[in-house]
């Protein structure tokens, strides 16, 4: 069976380094949406218990009932919930939302400053705000989301000014939030009243240098077990479409862990472990081979390090990675 690795000393580790930056624990909110980037939504919520996090998000309401008792707080990205809930905010992602949420629910509003994706215009504000109060529902916060956080193309502070003029025009009794990872590094003083911080926190964060200097570590690892194991001669091949060839005789390992795994096919005749053991030809949707003789294979230990060979990014590395894999926290 294949397994991953949760690392708890990297991943307290990785907090510590959120909290200077956001001033405290309590102006953490945990991004926990899609099974915590694919680490496991309960163990993610469980270690951010033990932590101290209060605060969580997340894209759906079911995946804010599964973790209720572990926060005081959970807000919930993308979703209408049938009845009021006590510590579950929702948010409003546009204009005609707003009837469609019962009377009293508590209700964050977004705010599209420039990602052009979700959120009310900033010339509906007013009448959002009205809206929501003849519906009868708790706003409870207005928010926003950068685009550009990790980009160094003036939008984020483009984004970044029409929200500070919004913060200073709405009543201060409203919470704000806008920073996601890569803002709270960016950021020389944190203003807001928390942080939705997901990718740091799984330890994959990464800026250009002239942006900022982000010090956190990997939580994740990856590891496969072998089906069996063959001897190639010269010339000999491997997997489908043959694509690997042998230059020499050698030996071939195959390990239980392939795309339906959630190990990315892109990966397929050019990735190398982390000890620098090549893959050999395609990605099956089971099983992969490497030119190896180990029992149990470390794939990975950092999501970064598979997305470069993947053309790809570490969130998609590891939102890959299927609910269905033995977790274990080390
Ligand atoms: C996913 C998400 C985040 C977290 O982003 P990271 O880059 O992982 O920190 C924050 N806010 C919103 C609205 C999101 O959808």
């Amino acid at each position: 069976m294949p397994r991953i690795t949760l690392n708890r000393s990297h991943f307290f580790y990785n907090l510590d380094r959120i909290a200077q930056k956001t001033g405290s624990k309590e102006k953490i909110a945990l991004v926990l949406k899609d099974n915590a980037y694919g680490h496991g939504l309960r163990e993610m919520a469980t270690l951010a218990q033990e932590y101290g996090i209060t605060k969580a998000v997340v894209r759906l309401d079911t995946e804010a009932k599964e973790i209720e008792k572990y926060f005081e707080y959970i807000l919930v990205l993308a979703d209408i919930p049938q009845i009021a809930s006590k510590k579950i905010s929702y948010t409003i992602n546009d204009i005609n939302s707003i009837k469609k949420f019962a009377k009293d629910t508590k209700v964050e509003l977004k705010v599209d400053t420039g990602m052009g994706r979700n959120g009310v215009h900033l010339f509906e504000l007013d009448e959002a705000i009205a809206l929501i109060k003849k519906q009868g529902l708790q706003l409870e916060a207005v928010f926003t989301h950068h685009s550009c956080a990790d980009e160094l193309n003036g939008n984020y502070e483009l984004q970044k000014s029409s929200f500070e003029e919004l913060k200073r025009r709405l009543p201060s009794t409203l919470r704000f939030h806008s920073c996601n990872s890569a803002a709270l590094f960016r950021e020389e003083s944190f203003s807001d009243d928390m942080a939705r911080v997901g990718i740091a926190a799984y330890g994959c964060l990464e800026m250009p240098k002239e942006l900022a200097s982000v010090d956190v570590k990997p939580v994740l690892s990856l590891y496969a077990s072998k089906n069996s194991t063959r001897i190639l001669h010269k010339h000999d091949r491997v997997g489908y479409g043959a694509t690997f060839c042998s230059e020499k005789s050698c030996c071939v390992s195959n390990y239980d862990f392939g795309y339906g795994d959630g190990f990315l096919r892109s990966c397929s005749n050019h990735y190398e472990t982390p000890e620098g053991i090549e893959i050999a030809g395609r990605i099956s949707m089971d099983n992969s081979s490497f030119l190896c003789e180990e029992e149990e294979l470390l794939i990975f230990k950092d999501a970064s390090r598979v997305a470069s060979f993947a053309k790809t990014i570490s969130y998609e590395v590891l939102t890959s990675l299927k609910p269905h894999l033995k977790r274990e926290i080390v």
